[in-house]
């Protein structure tokens, strides 16, 4: 029996899906496939917290699957091993899949569609983890816009309610029936991690504009996992929204904006967006970074931040900003290593933002804060958790009178810190 393909990747989910969506109106029984890419998987330690959450969406999908005496069939391996075994298993007439923008990802699906043109074998793929991808968002020109102002507001120009927020309902009747094999976390090599990804919760976003930056309060969403990993889709997101969460909306906004930075200037996964900060001499110092991994600097809202991201695999966005500046000027560390650090940790690690992020908090990426302007530590931690609520929940020892050290005075860190810019910068 011919059928049709469906192959998850980042939209593990069972509603509003649109390439799954296609696939099932089209007139071949669908069956659903996943495959964990070993290629990726054999970088991360055991207990990986991201691995253990898609493993236990997936099998809830299956779960709701089985009701329709259906389910999904996972490989685990390189995905042309495993998309040949699915040839040889199936008879399938094509492929659909929805788009992913990542460098890796591009040159995989390159070499998918060679092999599957090969195959005589179709493959349909679709716009579904963004509103606007690759290059519907631009300058009139045409060019790519490299500041997030202008960026956001053609943005919300070209947004269109009615037509791009549309429900891509599934109709789960037509997939393909039977059993099919899917990998326990341990054939793979995995055990479950205790580390949890917080569930969907929207009432948190009530007062978003008033709360968002105080690291104390419950004031943001912890979408971050469920959007990168599609659990949920950014379509359903800005249907729930109202015109008070236009801050909210513009969040959303500036993940878009690094991912088709990503998209245009793929040269950033490695190098400075702007390449006038080459030249700059980072100390590097390995000590001082292991000191910050483990929240041991003497500086409050730092050390909170990155036992926060040890403990939990989140660390909320103003800690996230503080505790990047820190590392790159006060410690003069190159961002590449701390940006490798939390791609390791957060759950939420996504290659476009977190790379965006911090290109822009040490001042090398595209609308980044201009390199003479260093956070104070202090001043941040008076602003955002004066009572020191955040603090000491994650790093009760600052609840003392006695404060450890800290690791390097400010004043001389950021003079230190101008100095060095400047220096890279001229020369
Ligand atoms: P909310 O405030 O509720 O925002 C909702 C959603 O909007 C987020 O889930 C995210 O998808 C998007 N968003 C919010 N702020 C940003 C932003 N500055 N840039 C891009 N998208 C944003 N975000 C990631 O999703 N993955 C990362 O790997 C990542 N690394 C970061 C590294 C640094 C150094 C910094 C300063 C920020 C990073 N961010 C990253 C952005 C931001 O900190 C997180 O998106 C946010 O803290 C996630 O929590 P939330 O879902 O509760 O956010």
């Amino acid at each position: 029996m011919k059928i049709n393909v469906f192959w998850i990747r980042r939209d593990i989910r069972l509603s509003d899906n649109v390439g799954f969506a296609a696939a099932l109106n089209d007139n071949l029984p669908v069956l659903p496939i996943f495959i964990f890419d070993k290629q990726i998987l054999d970088e991360l330690p055991e207990d990986d917290a991201r691995v253990s959450f898609i493993h236990e969406e997936l099998s809830k999908m299956n779960t709701s699957l089985s009701k329709h005496e259906s389910g999904i069939r996972g490989y685990y391996g390189k995905p042309l091993d495993c998309l040949a075994q699915l040839l040889e298993e199936f008879e399938v007439n094509a492929l659909y899949t929805n788009r992913d923008y990542e460098p890796y990802a591009l040159n995989r699906d390159k070499e998918v569609t060679e092999f599957l043109e090969k195959e005589n074998v179709g493959f349909h793929t679709f716009k579904d983890q963004v509103i606007f991808e690759k290059s519907e968002v631009t300058k009139d020109d045409g060019n790519p816009y490299t500041v997030y102002t202008p960026f956001k507001n053609k943005w919300l120009s070209h947004f269109d309610e009615a037509t791009m927020i549309q429900d891509h309902a599934l109709n789960l009747t037509n997939c393909l029936k039977g059993k099919f094999d899917f990998p326990a976390l341990e054939d793979m090599g995995f055990v479950e991690s205790s580390i949890k990804v917080r569930p969907i919760d929207l009432t948190q976003l009530e007062n978003y504009e008033e709360t968002r930056n105080f690291p104390a309060t419950d004031g943001t969403s912890y979408l971050g996992p469920h959007l990168r990993f599609g659990t949920v889709s950014v379509r359903s997101i800005i249907r729930k929204l109202e015109k008070k969460d236009e801050v909210f909306l513009s969040e959303l906004i500036w993940r878009e904006f690094f991912m088709q930075i990503l998209f245009h200037f793929p040269h950033v996964v490695s190098n400075n967006f702007r390449d006038k900060y080459d030249g700059i001499k980072w100390r590097n110092n390995k000590e001082e970074f292991d000191k910050w991994c483990q929240g041991k600097t003497g500086y409050p809202l730092v050390d909170a931040g990155m036992r926060q991201l040890n403990k939990t695999g989140y660390m909320h966005n103003r800690v996230r900003m503080v505790t990047a500046s820190f590392l790159c000027k006060h410690l003069l560390i190159d961002w590449r290593w701390g940006e490798a650090y939390f791609a390791q940790k957060l759950l939420d690690y996504e290659l476009a933002s977190n790379n965006g992020n911090w290109q822009w908090s040490a001042g090398t990426g595209c609308d980044a804060s201009p390199y003479f302007r260093v956070f104070n530590p202090e001043n941040q931690l008076t602003k955002f958790d004066k009572k020191m609520i955040y603090v000491q929940k994650w790093a009760p020892e600052y609840s003392e009178l006695i404060f450890p050290t800290p690791i390097v005075e400010h004043k001389f860190a950021r003079e230190r810190a101008i100095a060095t810019y400047k220096e890279g910068i001229e020369n």
